[in-house]
């Protein structure tokens, strides 16, 4: 029993050590890969639900040109947000993406910030330097941010939310549905928009309570002025439910799956874009 033991320790140990290793290694690639701009940025069409009109686009980190494969940002954006990375990476993707998407005149950008990119007190400083030299409308951007952060840090948060607008930003409540808050304290922050996250959006078309839900998540919103995205729409049906229930903007495979600049520049009028 003892011998049992001592080598399941072993093996434990071992395997936390592999998993380490792997995380150090993925660091190293990160760094290096951000300095040999292996990093790309694609873009998700978001609808208006009433007219079908694209309105804006949300930038999501790509990384292709990896040693070793392609991996997606669930798996690179946790090692770079536990590395400090994450503050390089966010400011590239927000650069990137007011580069590309300034040419494409009236249309929305969303970019994703991460808790950690939020918690620097020099956050706003660099995204207005990064508006000013990429001549990127503070009025067209928008910035998501997840919940989780709120809650351990409302005061930073509050301050930080509250001079974005200032500038003109507009601030989105990403993955709605994922945590624990509700609605009406989040109003406090003063978010312009809810987007409920798509592990939520995918059940309204069979799940009765999440259909609920969701109508009552969109009609609280709406009645405290944020305005209301569904992500991962899939189907027709979900897009017309979700519709029905007073959702402004839909945003999924259903419409599209995300772009490259290049692509998008091929149905959208990106005058000047190289
Ligand atoms: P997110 O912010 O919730 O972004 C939506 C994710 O859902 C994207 O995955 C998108 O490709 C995917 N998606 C869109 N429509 C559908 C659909 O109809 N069905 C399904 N099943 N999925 C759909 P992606 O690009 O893999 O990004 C994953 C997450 O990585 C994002 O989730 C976001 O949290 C994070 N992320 C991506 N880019 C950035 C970035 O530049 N900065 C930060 N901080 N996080 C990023
Ligand atoms: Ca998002
Ligand atoms: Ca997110
Ligand atoms: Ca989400």
């Amino acid at each position: 029993v003892k011998a049992n033991g001592k080598s399941g320790v072993k093996i434990y140990e071992s395997e936390l050590d592999a998993e380490r290793q792997r995380k150090q290694e993925l660091e190293d690639q990160i760094r290096l890969g951000l300095a040999r701009g292996e990093f790309e940025v694609v873009y998700q069409p978001v609808i208006e639900a009433a007219t079908g009109a694209l309105v804006s686009v949300e930038a999501l980190l790509r990384w292709p040109g990896r040693p070793g494969g392609a991996l997606g940002p669930d798996e690179f954006i946790p090692v770079a947000e536990a590395s400090g990375l994450i503050a390089r990476l966010g400011l590239f993707a927000l650069r990137r993406a007011c580069e590309e998407i300034r040419p494409a005149e009236g249309l929305g950008l969303c970019v994703n910030i991460s808790p950690a990119q939020f918690l620097d007190p020099a956050f706003e400083a660099h995204v207005a330097e990064i508006l000013l030299e990429t001549e990127f409308p503070a009025e067209r951007l928008e910035l998501e941010l997840t919940e989780g952060y709120l809650i351990d840090h409302p005061e930073r948060a509050e301050t930080a939310i509250c001079s974005l607008k200032g500038m003109g930003i507009s601030v989105a409540l990403d993955d709605f549905g994922t945590g624990y808050t509700s609605i009406a304290y989040l109003r406090r922050y003063g978010f312009n928009r809810i987007k409920i996250d798509k592990s939520l959006a995918s059940r309204i078309t069979f799940d009765k309570q999440a259909a609920i839900l969701v109508a009552g998540v969109i009609n609280l919103a709406n009645g405290l002025d944020m305005a209301v995205t569904a992500e991962g729409v899939e189907s027709e049906q979900q897009a017309t439910l979700l519709k029905l229930a007073g959702c402004q903007c839909l945003q999924g495979f259903w419409f599209s799956t995300p772009k490259t600049a290049a692509e998008l520049r091929a149905v959208l009028p990106l005058e000047g874009a190289e």
